[in-house]
């Protein structure tokens, strides 16, 4: 088990790790509630509502329905309303079909533990704690509305916890915590049908010039730069083969390294489109989804922070290394908005396919809540941190406008 008592911390970082240690068997409990209720995206009454409800029985302001989501809240403490804000994510929704097989059960109480952590302090440091629900992370990315919706405005700083595996990091370096921007795209093509024997030169084929998108995809590749994917299926591609197809479309999602250059990248693929209408005749329609998922702005600065709190609490995990993002996350929004952190704990002493039953029984175990609350307390002495060190926050602070400028944002 981490250690429960760290020697050497003040007394308000000892109030801190004591308020979450108390809550200990309470957070574990709800955890598992979250666990054993699996709630898909958007549709997470039960854990939301358990969340809300556990925040406002310990004296946390709750609003329900943020940014018009009805899975979204906000619960926060406040004292003097000049301090910074210093914000916890949590997220607890499931995957289809699987479970908690990404653990959100464990980043909701850590987020949670966290903020009745630093809810502590508040009785000598001024300040607001903000705890986030954050809805449907696997799909739609509930931070993305809520980002949009100016939720996360006046956060002076946002914090999180992702589970992974023993080869989890706290993203410390500069080059490490990347995820890529994420434009989803539908491009659709209509025609005009024919008899494909009798009369093809009537028709206009419609899967032609989605096949020619997809050369015109592949054509590029050669000249995006290592980070950018551009991938896609087809969704429609005709009736029957002895009809010219007169409709068919396709799924796209381009991802960059930042937000500006996907942008550059999905006006490329516009055109492709717009090349394969000109070739074929058909007519284009080029749609992109509601919202990107912004490339995530780590905050080093702030990670190096807990880091710090976590190896005094003794959850020493490997050095993080400068890595090109994978994935897209809609942690990627609030970054741009707040510093933000969301840093790895491991929940598996080994490596696994993530997303998995092994996971999900991970996501339920001993090591799994004992190493989620360390990290909630070193996310809450984190937070002191930026409460009590005007200078660090600055630090922060600076961190945070340099690198979005520098990524265009
Ligand atoms: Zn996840």
């Amino acid at each position: 088990m981490v250690q429960a008592e760290v020697a050497g911390l003040s007394t308000v970082q000892e109030a801190v790790v004591a308020a979450i240690e108390a809550e200990r068997d309470d957070l574990i409990a709800l955890s598992r509630f979250i666990h054993a209720h699996p709630e898909i995206a958007m549709q997470e009454a039960e854990s939301s509502a358990a969340c809300a409800t556990f925040l406002e029985r310990r004296g946390f302001n709750v609003e329900r329905n943020v940014a018009g989501l009805p899975t979204a809240f906000r619960a926060s403490v406040a004292r003097s309303g000049e301090a910074p804000t210093i914000a916890y994510l949590a997220e607890y929704d499931a995957l289809p079909g699987l479970g908690h097989g990404c653990g959100h059960n464990l980043i909701a109480i850590a987020g949670i533990g966290a903020g009745i952590g630093l809810r502590a302090a508040l009785d000598s440091v001024p300040g607001t704690v903000a705890v986030f629900g954050t809805p449907a992370e696997e799909a739609i990315g509930g931070k993305a509305i809520m980002a949009e919706a100016g939720v996360f405005d006046g956060v002076d700083a946002a914090m999180g916890a992702h589970p992974g595996t023993v080869e989890a990091v706290c993203p410390t370096v500069e080059g490490s915590g990347q995820a890529l921007a994420c434009q989803g795209v539908r491009i659709e093509f209509v025609g005009r049908p024919a008899h494909a024997a009798a009369d093809p030169y009537n028709g206009i084929n419609a899967l032609n010039a989605l096949i020619e998108t997809f050369n015109g995809i592949n054509a590029l590749r050669q000249h995006v730069r290592s980070d950018a994917r551009i991938h896609g299926i087809v969704t429609h591609g005709g009736e029957a083969p002895n009809v010219v197809p007169a409709f068919a479309a396709g799924d796209f999602l381009v991802r960059a390294q930042t937000l500006a250059y996907m942008n550059e990248l999905v006006e490329k693929v516009h055109r492709i489109a717009e090349g394969a209408a000109a070739i074929t005749g058909a007519e284009v329609r080029f749609l992109l989804s509601e919202r990107a998922n912004f490339d995530m702005i780590t905050n080093h600065t702030l990670a190096r922070r807990i880091k710090t709190h976590l190896d005094a609490l003794g959850l020493v995990m490997p050095a993080a290394v400068p890595e090109e993002g994978s994935g897209s996350t809609d942690w990627g929004n609030v970054s741009y908005v707040v510093p933000s952190v969301e840093t790895g704990y491991p929940i598996l002493d080994r490596v696994c396919t993530w997303h998995s039953q092994e996971v999900v029984d991970a996501a339920d175990s001993p090591m799994g809540y004992d190493h989620t609350i360390a990290v909630a307390k070193a996310m809450a002495l984190a937070g002191l941190d930026l409460l009590t060190d005007p200078v660090l926050l600055q630090r922060v602070k600076g961190e945070f406008a340099e690198t979005r400028a520098a990524r265009g944002g």
